[in-house]
C-alpha cells in the first residue's frame, strides 16, 4: 500500500472541547504523521467553497453555519494507506452508527457535530490539501 497524505478537519465541536490532541493522538497511534497543521475560524464564503459538493443538500446552510461557528484545525496526515485509515479512524458520519472506538463515537454529539473530517479519496484528498495548504506548506517527514 502506498504513503498517502489526507486533509483531517477538528470541527468546531471538538475544538471547542478541548480535545485536539486526544484526537491527534488517535491518527499518531495508527501510525499517521502530521506533516502540516494550523488553526483557523473559516469565512462562511470559505466554508461554502469547501463543502461545495454538498451545495444542493438540505443540510448544507447549517453545515456552513456549524464550520464557522468557532475554530476549526487542518491539518495534513501522511502516512500508509492515510486516507482510508483516516475514515477508519473517524467512523460513520453519524456517530451513533460509529464503531465504538472511532473518534466519531467518542468525541461526536450528532450527525452534523461530528468532530472531523477526512478526505475521501485520492483526487479530494489532493484539492482538499491545496485549499488550506497551498504551495509548499507540507513537509514529508
Ligand atoms: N452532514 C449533515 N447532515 C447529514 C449528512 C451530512 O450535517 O445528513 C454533514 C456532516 O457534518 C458531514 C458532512 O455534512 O460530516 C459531509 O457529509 P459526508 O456525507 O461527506 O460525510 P463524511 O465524509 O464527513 O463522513
Amino acid at each position: 500500500m502506498a504513503i498517502q497524505r489526507t486533509l483531517s478537519i477538528i470541527k468546531p465541536d471538538a475544538v471547542a472541547k478541548n480535545v485536539i490532541g486526544q484526537i491527534i493522538a488517535r491518527f499518531e497511534g495508527a501510525g499517521l504523521k502530521v506533516v502540516a497543521g494550523r488553526l483557523v475560524h473559516l469565512s462562511a464564503a470559505e466554508a461554502g467553497q469547501f463543502y461545495a459538493v454538498h451545495k444542493e443538500r438540505p443540510f448544507f446552510k447549517d453545515l456552513v453555519e456549524f464550520m464557522i461557528s468557532g475554530p476549526v484545525f487542518v491539518q495534513v496526515l501522511e502516512g500508509e494507506d492515510a486516507i482510508a485509515k483516516n475514515r477508519d479512524l473517524m467512523g460513520a458520519t453519524d456517530p451513533k452508527k460509529a464503531e465504538p472506538g472511532t473518534i466519531r463515537a467518542d468525541f461526536a454529539e450528532s450527525i452534523d457535530a461530528n468532530a472531523v473530517h477526512g478526505s475521501d479519496a485520492p483526487e479530494t484528498a489532493a484539492v482538499e490539501i491545496a485549499f488550506f495548504f497551498p504551495g509548499m506548506n507540507v513537509y514529508s517527514r
